[in-house]
């Protein structure tokens, strides 16, 4: 069994949690960087279904998303129309 005393057990466990937090925090900053750089509005969360034509919001997909409806992909170039 490898030993390990608790000074290092706890030097890990407090550098892994604050590269976790780092990794989150950087993650939800580009995403809100990404969001601000395009357009500011709600309207990037908007989507029409190219199959049914139903309306409805997915703000966690950028390129693809799934209609809650009808269950067809639709790709980001059918929002703009
Ligand atoms: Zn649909």
């Amino acid at each position: 069994m490898i030993r390990i005393d608790i000074a290092t057990l706890v030097f890990f466990y407090i550098l892994f949690s604050v590269i976790a937090i780092l990794v989150v925090w950087a993650i939800l900053g580009y995403r809100r960087m990404r969001g601000v750089s395009g357009s500011v509005d709600n309207a990037d969360f908007i989507w029409k279904c190219s199959i049914c034509f139903h309306d409805y919001i997915d703000s966690l997909h950028d390129d693809i998303s799934i209609c809650p409806l009808c269950g067809s992909y639709n790709k980001r170039e059918s929002l703009k129309n």
